[in-house]
């Protein structure tokens, strides 16, 4: 049954007006709520007595206890985070507050959809919040349904209040967080925005645990500077495979008036748990080389998008004049799991022992490009490296963008701490 139809039928059910029955649904759809859920909810919204849960006040619940199997709850709460973020609906701007409640038994996030001046650190009495699954864990959605009253008595509970961490700490799907960090690169670009052109900065945020990139959708010009910055209510977004800290229009970017020191060495992760994170940005993998794949080597890219050019053809712009590079994918295993680790042009020419014109010149000679991966098949295959890198993972597996890429063999100092930890333990 299509939306329309749903709609159809729930206005003639209720008695109410279609439009308003049909812009509601597609509202609480465009959000991810499933079907049947939005209907149901609407059916409460509109007071419907016959669909059983319209009448009766849903009991007080731990959140703990919350499950994706309630379709709403009452609980009382403290306010851990607020973040405001706008967003577009049919075509029309909405405000929209989330971030996480908790109480003794657990933290769940929420979103409110009308401004109930919620503030970190409140202890709220919720009445009648729908609960919707996302990632497979119940989420409050808080709505015009809902009721909210705050109380005097604070709540104790087992989190910190207030959305203050390290970059270390950030996963996919905050909101309302703050950070403390020093700009590592900052660039405008200008994008295609809702209203016409505008520019937005991009780059990478550092602190003493770690880096993440960042987009700030509006240009801070304190940011833009270079200088150590305090960003209130930021979020954080998967882009490319990995979190990234999004500075929006409400987000507060204030200069910090202490240096950031940021941490020089990257988290060393097993490849296993960089795939179950779903990403990590500038993380340190050890693993053997196993294979060089298809595709390294001396390659041709379209001059307009960078893709690879094959048989002189980009599969988005055709027929072109490929552009000489050279790059690895080469398939590394550390005995949790494999990934495929990608060598730029400067980190391919080191372990080839070569220049982009050597190789080409190695290529004429031997009139095959394929010599060129054969030689850095023959230079890494077998052996240990220590890779430094972005770990992405997409539908095609896992990939990881290598900074640097070093054997560990080479390096004795390695092996001897290694050694030393082996034998200490
Ligand atoms: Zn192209």
């Amino acid at each position: 049954m299509s939306l329309d139809d749903r709609a159809e039928e729930l206005a003639s059910d209720l008695g109410v007006d279609k439009e308003e029955v049909k812009s509601d649904l597609e509202n609480l759809v465009s959000y991810s709520v499933p079907m049947d859920e939005a209907v149901q909810s609407l059916r409460r919204k509109y007071g419907d007595g016959s669909s059983g849960g319209g009448g009766s006040a849903p009991s007080e619940k731990d959140i703990g206890d919350v499950t994706t199997d309630d379709s709403s709850v009452s609980l009382t709460a403290r306010v851990l985070t607020v973040g405001k973020r706008s967003i577009q609906t049919q075509g029309e701007q909405q405000d929209i507050f989330e971030g996480e409640l908790a109480d003794e038994t657990g933290k769940l996030s929420y979103t409110a959809w009308t401004d109930f001046g919620l503030s970190p650190g409140d202890t709220v009495q919720i009445g009648n919040a729908g609960v919707r699954e996302w990632d497979g864990q119940p989420e409050l959605n808080l709505g015009e349904s809902t009721s909210l009253s705050f109380l005097d008595d604070e709540l104790d509970v087992p989190y910190e209040i207030g959305g203050e961490a390290t970059l270390h700490e950030l996963q996919s799907g905050d909101r309302g967080v703050t950070v403390e960090v020093a700009v590592e690169e900052a660039e405008r670009r200008t994008i295609d925005g809702r209203e016409g052109e505008t520019d937005i900065l991009s780059g990478v945020f550092g602190d003493e645990s770690g880096r993440l990139p960042f987009t700030a959708w509006e240009v801070h010009e304190v940011i833009e500077d270079g200088d150590p910055v305090r960003v209130e209510n930021a979020y954080v977004r998967e882009y490319r495979g990995v979190p990234e800290v999004n500075v929006s229009e409400y987000s507060t970017v204030t200069p910090l008036d202490r240096d950031i020191e940021v941490g020089e060495d990257a988290t060393q992760v097993s490849i296993a748990e960089a795939i179950a994170a779903g990403g990590m940005y500038d993380v340190e993998l050890v693993g053997d080389v196993l294979a060089v794949r298809d595709g390294s080597g001396l390659i041709e890219r379209c001059p307009e998008c960078s893709r690879i050019v094959q048989n002189g053809q980009c599969r988005s712009h055709g027929d072109v004049e490929g552009e000489d590079d050279l790059r690895v994918k080469a398939i590394l295993d550390d005995g949790t799991a494999t990934v495929t680790v990608v060598l730029d042009r400067e980190l391919t020419e080191d372990v080839y022992d070569g220049t982009l014109a050597d190789a080409k010149e190695q290529a004429r000679d031997a009139m095959d490009k394929e010599v060129v991966a054969e030689d850095i098949r023959e230079n890494i295959v077998g052996f240990e490296y220590r890779v430094r890198g972005h770990f992405s993972v997409d539908d095609y597996g896992a990939n990881c963008d290598a900074t640097s890429f070093e054997r560990t063999d080479d390096d004795p100092a390695d092996r001897a701490r290694a050694l030393l930890t082996e034998v200490e333990s």
